[in-house]
């Protein structure tokens, strides 16, 4: 963070400093206590497992020079009305005091991270730039990564994540987007939004408010996403797209793909076609290859490309930095070959309905004749319809052509049904279907059945455990 003293936080957040007004926040802004250094802002948020103020003298301890709270406590601290409003508060007047600075922020239902991994190692690759840790996606997180900025960060990449109405709305009012990326609506966390367009009306708020000079990057191939174009009252639009004929006929997008592939561990490779609306019915192409796997990233990088090229990285420039990206977060298609020729595909970081699509369709597409394997475990957080969700993630697998299905626990059983469903309406041989009551068992039904040559893709929520057993079977625990 950019030098304060407590007297000027307590001036920017409207709160009532108690102890030094000159002491001088030197150091990084926390929520955590434990993450704490010397010359570190403490923020005391209320949680709902606990109260940040009584970590307030453990803050102290690891050096904190100034708190940020809602009622007295030990040592210098500025108390305010709510701390949440104070933190995103201060996030915001960091983002308007740092001169020349763009902020690139991504949404979507899957593919966030991932994305901002990629756009954080290509705007990186040029300028000073500062991207979420791990998924620093919430009213916390997006806060807490503003707050690493400095006077000379260039680029400030925010993943922001919505799991009600209004959650975008909130993030881009502490950091406004000048671009501003949608990968795609997708069904996850249906609960809280009632509907898919529900999800669609909060997300579109990244695309809503942006500058003369922003930009709105949209997933055309995503019917609820490409219809935020008509939401977007200033900057531009650019689609992207992964469909090939779309691209080369559809004037409005500009970034697609041609001959898309993956290589034998999943790295997609393909040519991105470009448009630039500052000069119609010029084409650029460039041949992408990817460190990070799966399709779907392809769509990730094309979107990548048209927010660098807007806020001033040429396309050649980010091809090249792309080449070098590689995935910072574990478990999204991380793989590992094992010394006997079995090829571990774990994308166990979480799961949901779109997600597992991706990477049926991506083991599909990296086996080049090889026997696939998928080990699906429940995906969480479904409601009412997620007996349905699974159903159809069986039949999806069918449709891919695995070879075998392994189902793992309670909540993941109706994929079975998916499977027998769609081999009975498909009239042949289906996939081998396995199932197994715990991750227990099915590692012990894997070391009995691997063989030399077969790709495993391990996928379910967090909690379903499906990343422990990859890494088991990969020989990483
Ligand atoms: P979260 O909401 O949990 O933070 P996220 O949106 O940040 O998720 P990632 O962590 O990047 O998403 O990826 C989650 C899963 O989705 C991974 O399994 C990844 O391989 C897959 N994925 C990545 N990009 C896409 C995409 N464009 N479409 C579908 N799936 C994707
Ligand atoms: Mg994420």
């Amino acid at each position: 963070m950019i030098d304060l003293t407590a007297q000027q936080i307590a001036e920017v957040v409207g709160g009532t400093l108690v102890g030094d007004p000159a002491v001088i926040v030197t150091g990084s802004v926390v929520t955590d206590s434990r993450l704490a250094e010397p010359g570190s802002l403490y923020v005391a948020r209320i949680g709902e497992q606990a109260d940040g103020h009584d970590f307030v003298p453990a803050a102290r301890e690891n050096g904190a020079v100034l708190s940020l709270t809602q009622r007295e406590v030990p040592g210098n601290h500025v108390v305010v009305d709510d701390v949440q409003d104070a933190f995103a508060g201060l996030a915001r007047w960091l983002v308007d005091e740092v001169e020349g600075l763009d902020v690139v922020a991504v949404t979507g239902s899957s593919g966030k991270t991932s994305t901002k991994d990629l756009l954080g190692q290509v705007l990186g690759a040029v300028a000073p730039t500062v991207a979420p840790i791990e998924s620093y996606n919430s009213e916390v997180g997006v806060p807490l990564t503003v707050c690493r900025i400095d006077r000379d960060t260039r680029y400030l990449v925010a993943e922001m994540g919505a799991s009600g109405p209004g959650h975008i709305a909130y993030l881009t009012a502490i950091a406004p987007p000048r671009v501003g990326i949608v990968l795609n609506v997708g069904s996850a966390h249906l609960g809280g939004f009632g509907s898919q367009q529900g999800i669609a009306d909060t997300k579109a708020a990244i695309v809503e408010d942006l500058p003369a000079d922003g930009l709105a990057v949209l997933n055309a191939d995503d019917p609820l996403v490409s219809a935020m174009a008509e939401r977007v009252h200033s900057g531009e639009v650019s689609f992207f797209s992964l469909d090939t004929e779309r691209g080369r006929t559809d004037e409005r997008v500009h970034a697609w793909a041609e001959e898309l592939r993956l290589d034998e561990s999943g790295r997609a490779r393909f040519t991105a076609a470009l448009r630039d609306p500052q000069h119609p019915g010029a084409e650029e192409r460039h041949a992408v290859a990817l460190q990070v796997r799966g399709a779907h990233m392809a769509g990730n990088a094309l979107a990548v490309l048209l927010a660098a090229r807007h806020v001033g990285v040429a396309p050649a420039q980010a091809v090249a930095a792309l080449a070098e990206a590689t995935a910072l977060s574990r478990w999204r298609m991380e793989v590992t070959q094992r010394a006997d020729d079995v090829t571990v595909v774990n994308d166990g970081y979480n799961a949901n309905p779109e997600s597992m699509r991706a990477a049926l369709e991506a083991v599909r597409d990296m086996a080049h004749g090889r026997r696939t394997w998928a080990v699906l475990g429940g995906m969480l957080e479904l409601g009412p319809e997620s007996a349905a969700h699974h159903a159809a993630v069986g039949r999806h697998a069918v449709a891919t052509g695995t070879d075998v299905v392994l189902v793992v626990g309670e909540v993941a059983a109706p994929i079975a049904d998916g499977v027998r469903e769609a081999t009975a309406e498909a009239g042949q041989d289906g996939p081998e279907l396995l199932t197994a009551k715990d991750s227990e068992e099915a590692r012990t039904m894997l070391n009995e059945r691997l063989r030399p040559g077969d790709v495993v893709l391990f996928k379910s929520s967090r909690d379903s455990g499906m990343r422990v057993l990859g890494d088991l079977v990969a020989g990483m625990m």
